[in-house]
């Protein structure tokens, strides 16, 4: 095996990225990783579609997914790796995750409607059987020119607060966590910078998640070293969690994340990749 190099959260147009699959492994083989994991959200598929792209090459996965759940009413992202994706209670909750946005998918075009005509019509022949998101409705607000990028398509229309928003009741932090730790994974907290809350709250959530049986924090997802990964890695050490990484990897157009991009693992953590089970390094 080439040098050790993992990206633990990214994106297929299993969900909302842009990369086939197929793509994907491309990618990740061209950027020389040694150990990817594939996050699509609420879903296994992505991961288990990638797996014969991956066959006999330099390249190992670990099986992921991006599951959405709510901690006192915040939304928040749980990345689950290495887990049995067979597992039924895991796959029912993944179900059940998938119906909430479908759910939420037709109630965001109800709101459109009015304003543009239905979006969802348009989106759904272009994702064929992907896993609906909000990215969807912004790549096509994008499309129709009615925003520019991504960032306007959420700040006018479909964040909190915006028109076209519409809330999901997701699971509770510590249910999904145990879909993760009852089907043998780890569960991490994914983005822990993004979530626009005090950081007092946050280390409150994650007394929480470490209570329901979390594991792991991501502590690095930028190409370069920054305070926020400082920060994580601090509270990785005084929580007691593994330090995860991943770029959270979603398209080429954004020239700022890339598949692999990583700034090394900060010194004294933990790095998860010592506890995922049948991982060779
Ligand atoms: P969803 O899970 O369908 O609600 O969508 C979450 C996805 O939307 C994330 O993976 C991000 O890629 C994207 N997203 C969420 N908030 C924003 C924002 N304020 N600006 C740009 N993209 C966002
Ligand atoms: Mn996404
Ligand atoms: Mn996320
Ligand atoms: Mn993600």
């Amino acid at each position: 095996m080439s040098q050790f190099k993992a990206d633990f959260h990214c994106h297929t147009t299993i969900s909302d990225g842009s990369l086939t699959p197929e793509e994907l492994i491309e990618l990740a083989l061209k950027q020389n990783i040694t150990h990817l994991a594939v996050t699509d959200h609420d879903t296994t598929k992505g991961y288990e579609k990638c797996l014969p792209f991956a066959q006999d090459k330099n390249i190992q996965l670990i099986s992921g997914a991006e599951i959405s759940c709510q901690w006192q009413g915040i939304t928040f992202h749980i990345v689950g790796l290495d887990m049995d994706v067979e597992n039924k209670t895991l796959q029912d909750g993944l179900e059940y995750n998938r119906q909430l946005r479908i759910k939420r998918a037709k109630e965001i075009d109800e709101k459109a409607k009015k304003r543009f005509g239905s979006l969802l019509e348009k989106i759904r022949p272009k994702i064929k059987e992907a896993m609906i998101g909000r990215n969807h409705f912004a790549q096509e607000l994008i499309a129709q020119g009615i925003v520019k990028d991504q960032n306007q398509a959420f700040n006018k229309y479909l964040k909190q607060g915006r028109p076209f928003y519409a809330p999901v009741a997701w699971p509770e932090l510590e249910e999904v966590v145990k879909w993760i730790t009852g089907a043998g994974g780890i569960a991490v907290v994914a983005h822990p910078h993004i979530y626009k809350i005090t950081a007092n709250k946050l280390n409150k959530m994650l007394v929480d998640f470490k209570q329901a049986g979390g594991q792991a924090i991501e502590v690095v997802n930028q190409p370069r070293v920054c305070s926020e990964q400082i920060g994580m890695a601090d509270r990785a050490k005084r929580h007691g969690l593994y330090a995860s990484l991943g770029s959270d990897f979603h398209t080429l157009e954004y020239t700022w994340r890339g598949l692999g991009w990583l700034a090394p693992m900060p010194e004294g953590v933990d790095p998860i990749w010592n506890h995922l089970k049948g991982i060779k390094l």
